[in-house]
């Protein structure tokens, strides 16, 4: 290692950078004291790097070389919103970490509209007395599921609790053991269910449970039958679970209501699109289901919201819930969720402009056409550096929805024999529009599936940033 003396000595000083002339034209944009405070953050990141001697001679010239430019991004990053858009090429389609759905772009612009200028959320624009919030969603919401009633709060686990609330606090709820899941950032269903002040009954084992065990179940201090939809996880083999009809019809035998948590709430039969068979919310409906609960931004592919729909006496008691107010939405949610629900009406525009369902019925032409583009935008970027390749892979309907549903997709993917594909990967979520990739066996993916055209120049640029950064 070089004697850590010279290297020091390399490194430009606070005034020295301020007269650079990149950095004059920064100051003539942005704080001064943002970009004086950035400069000796960069600088003393730089000592510490050389005195931890973790640095060679040719890392730190690099990072010298640049320092303007690292100096400007990161006075530009500070100055920016921390939520921000990312590009995401990981082929998780409702990935929840990146927001779930996307909300389509004519949408946004009534959502604009109604936030930025009064508007009659609460106001009965025909008697000209106060209205109810939830008017706008319901008519709707009935249309589309054929219930009978419904309304709408912050999201799904909200709207069990507010569910289990109304109708069953200090009373009984049974529930199969098989159906107590885990939904991910360990949010469990009994413990949701619990904080309603209904006291949990499972019934049967994990893999088998029968009819009778939620028969010989139900006493005075029963309040209803509960059903959850596992979407996330599937028990195969010796397994048995009661159908809704044959909960419903105990239900109905014993005056109980019986609740559903449907989880991702598909109101249109994917299966038809070549996708895994997935329970819709008007075949519960169907079946005679008293409440149903289903996610905004899942399957669905609106805003985070939790829907509640079913027999009018139990939607009634749980708009009057005192809970309800905590739990209720604003007029961004119901904007964009009645606007969602609108393309429902044709089953043709839904697929076509919910970005949610689009992104998932999408074809292997459509996909393979994305991937040849994206490629030429690559190449002609020159990254010697690195291979690029078209391949078959799989991407995932995400959001804890089909966890078996293997979708086939095109992937780019991109290794090298000279440079890490881990810093690769690393670098391309510092890009100013981070892009989140998969590294699977030292090779890079992008998924086109979750990749809109607009953004293959950004990919390209991205990548030309993420090999030259040090
Ligand atoms: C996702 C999910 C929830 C939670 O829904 P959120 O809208 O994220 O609150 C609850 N139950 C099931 C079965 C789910 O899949």
């Amino acid at each position: 290692m070089n004697n850590s003396i010279n290297l020091y000595s390399r490194l430009p000083k606070v005034d020295q950078l301020l007269n650079n002339e990149n950095i004059q034209q920064l100051l003539k944009i942005s704080p001064r004291e943002i970009v004086t405070e950035t400069i000796r953050e960069v600088i003393d990141e730089l000592r510490v790097l050389i005195s931890s001697k973790n640095l060679t001679l040719e890392e730190l010239d690099c990072k010298i070389n640049r320092i303007t430019e690292d100096i400007r991004d990161r006075v530009q990053e500070s100055l920016k919103p921390r939520l921000r858009k990312v590009i995401n090429a990981s082929g998780v389609v409702i990935h929840t970490n990146l927001g779930r759905s996307l909300i389509n772009r004519e949408i946004m612009e009534h959502i604009t509209e109604i936030a930025s200028n009064y508007n009659n959320l609460e106001f009965d624009l025909e008697s000209g007395m106060r209205g109810s919030r939830y008017s706008h969603l319901e008519d709707i919401i009935r249309k589309i599921t054929g219930a009978e009633a419904a309304m709408v709060v912050n999201n799904n686990a909200a709207a069990v609790v507010l569910a289990l609330s109304s109708l069953a606090s200090n009373k009984e709820i049974i529930v199969s053991r098989g159906e107590l899941v885990e939904i991910g950032g360990s949010f469990r269903i009994p413990e949701v269910m619990e904080q309603s002040g209904a006291i949990l009954v499972d019934v049967g084992t994990t893999n088998k449970t029968h009819l009778s065990d939620y028969e010989k179940s139900i006493n005075e201090n029963t309040a209803a039958l509960m059903k959850v939809h596992t979407s996330n996880y599937r028990i195969l083999g010796f397994t048995e679970s009661v159908s809704l009809e044959e909960l419903v019809n105990l239900g109905q035998k014993f005056s109980l209501p019986v609740i559903e948590d449907l989880g991702s709430g598909v109101l249109v039969d994917l299966s038809r699109y070549g996708l895994q068979y997935e329970p819709t919310v008007q075949e519960s409906i169907r079946a005679g289901v008293d409440i149903v609960t289903f996610s905004g931004d899942k399957l669905l592919g609106g805003p985070q919201a939790g829907i509640i729909i079913g027999r009018k006496k139990y939607i009634d008691m749980m708009k009057k819930h005192p809970l309800n107010r905590a739990l209720r939405v604003d007029k961004f949610t119901i904007a964009a969720l009645e606007a969602t629900l609108r393309l429902y009406l044709s089953e043709e525009t839904a697929i076509k402009k919910i970005p949610t369902l689009k992104m998932l019925t999408m074809t292997q032409e459509e996909l393979a056409s994305k991937a040849e583009r994206l490629m030429s935008q690559i190449e002609q970027k020159n990254l010697d550096k690195l291979k690029i390749e078209i391949v078959d892979d799989y991407s995932q309907v995400g959001g804890g929805s089909m966890p078996l549903e293997q979708i086939p997709t095109k992937c780019i993917v991109i290794y090298s024999e000279d440079s890490s594909i881990a810093s690769l990967e690393k670098n391309l979520r510092a890009n100013s529009i981070p892009i989140i990739t998969r590294i699977f066996k030292d090779k890079l993916y992008m998924d086109l599936r979750t990749i809109e055209e607009e953004e293959f120049n950004e990919i390209a640029e991205g990548l030309k940033f993420a090999l030259e950064k040090c």
